[in-house]
């Protein structure tokens, strides 16, 4: 008997997450990821890396359960917000027995921590417009314990219609658990739905520190809901989620100073989307630019592979939306620096 049979049906039928760092390429314009293009310089204040660290270390739970407008005890913080996608799962989904539901194209490890799981996947593709199929979702909803809702979602950039968020909580009240990605909320805070916290106690939002606050690298994430739901998540979370380095980094990105260098950020990245939507647009190979609330755009080309090729070759890296349902022809990209972007768009021009 081989090693590889010993392994579990559902790990040896998988796909690992095809992540950009996983995808690879030669180059020095990376926009990829959706990370921000440039690094902060963080000391470290914590020494004492003999000892153990706290499993929620309470300075970065309160700063961030403070920025968010939550209390402290709803709040969970993990090793990004793709643990906390997890955490979810691995309390609330039997695996063999209960299902979670999504709407393609969106995020792709809804997909992957599933089925390492061996949780069932139900998707609903979401309309024409990228909006949820309500009544589809509806008519799909049984053994559903979680439906992942991204928005803004990735790799649209638009945002779920928070009608049809309150209708799909409703719909789901005491049945499932709504989960809300608002992974890129910081480029459209006014759009959060943190705040319906309150009033829904099958809501949770997922958020993470990843994108606007420029610590992909850190891998830290938030998992935000009721009291009740994130006590739940504290009995199947690792004793030691975030190492002390993390948490110490992670508590000045969330001092008073960390979040208005982040708002500057974030500023800066919305003016500059603005301007290479309109730049792109003009590109005689872009067909169309799609609106965005976020740190990329989607667009689609008359020939999306040769151009992905071409700045491929050039050391640009964008990510290839193409085999996504519904994004036949379709790029995303980050937006970089002004040089970065610069340079996609001196390639495209002369394409
Ligand atoms: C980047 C991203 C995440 C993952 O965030 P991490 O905190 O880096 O794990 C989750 N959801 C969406 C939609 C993302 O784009």
């Amino acid at each position: 008997m081989s090693i590889e049979q010993l392994a579990r049906d559902n790990v040896r039928k998988l796909t690992p997450y095809q992540s950009a760092r996983r995808i690879g390429g030669n180059g020095d314009v990376w926009l990829n990821a959706n990370e921000y293009p440039e690094a902060t310089h963080y000391q470290l204040t914590q020494q004492n890396l003999n000892r153990y660290p706290e499993c929620q270390p309470v300075q970065v739970v309160q700063r961030y359960a403070t920025y968010a407008g939550v209390k402290p005890e709803q709040v969970i913080v993990s090793r990004g917000a793709d643990e906390g996608i997890e955490l979810l799962m691995r309390a609330f989904c039997e695996p063999g027995k209960d299902a979670v539901l999504y709407c393609p194209p969106t995020y792709g490890m809804y997909s992957v921590s599933a089925e390492t799981l061996g949780v069932e996947r139900r998707t609903v593709a979401s309309k024409a417009d990228w909006q949820l199929d309500l009544p589809a979702i509806a008519a799909t909803l049984e053994g559903v314990k979680l439906v992942y809702v991204c928005s803004p979602n990735n790799p649209t950039g638009n945002l779920i219609n928070p009608d049809d968020i309150r209708e799909l909580l409703a719909m789901t009240a005491e049945r499932a658990l709504v989960v809300v990605d608002e992974a890129y909320i910081e480029f459209c805070p006014e759009a959060s739905v943190v705040s319906w916290l309150r009033q829904y106690p099958n809501l949770v939002v997922l958020r993470t520190l990843s994108k606007a606050f420029a610590l992909a690298g850190l891998r830290c994430g938030f998992t935000l809901a009721s009291e009740e739901i994130i006590n739940l998540l504290l009995k199947v979370i690792a004793p030691y989620p975030l190492s002390t380095p993390v948490a110490d980094i992670a508590a000045q990105a969330l001092s008073e100073t960390g979040i208005s260098t982040m708002r500057k950020r974030v500023a800066e990245l919305n003016a500059r989307r603005s301007q290479l939507a309109l730049t792109l647009a003009k590109c005689a190979c872009v067909t169309q630019v799609y609106p965005s609330e976020t740190n990329y755009l989607l667009f689609n080309l008359t020939d999306s592979d040769k151009a992905f090729k071409a700045l491929w070759d050039k050391g640009i890296i964008l990510r290839d939306q193409n085999k996504q349902p519904g994004l036949k022809g379709c790029l995303r990209i980050s937006i970089g620096t002004q040089r970065e972007c610069d340079a996609v768009t001196d390639a495209l021009k002369n394409f």
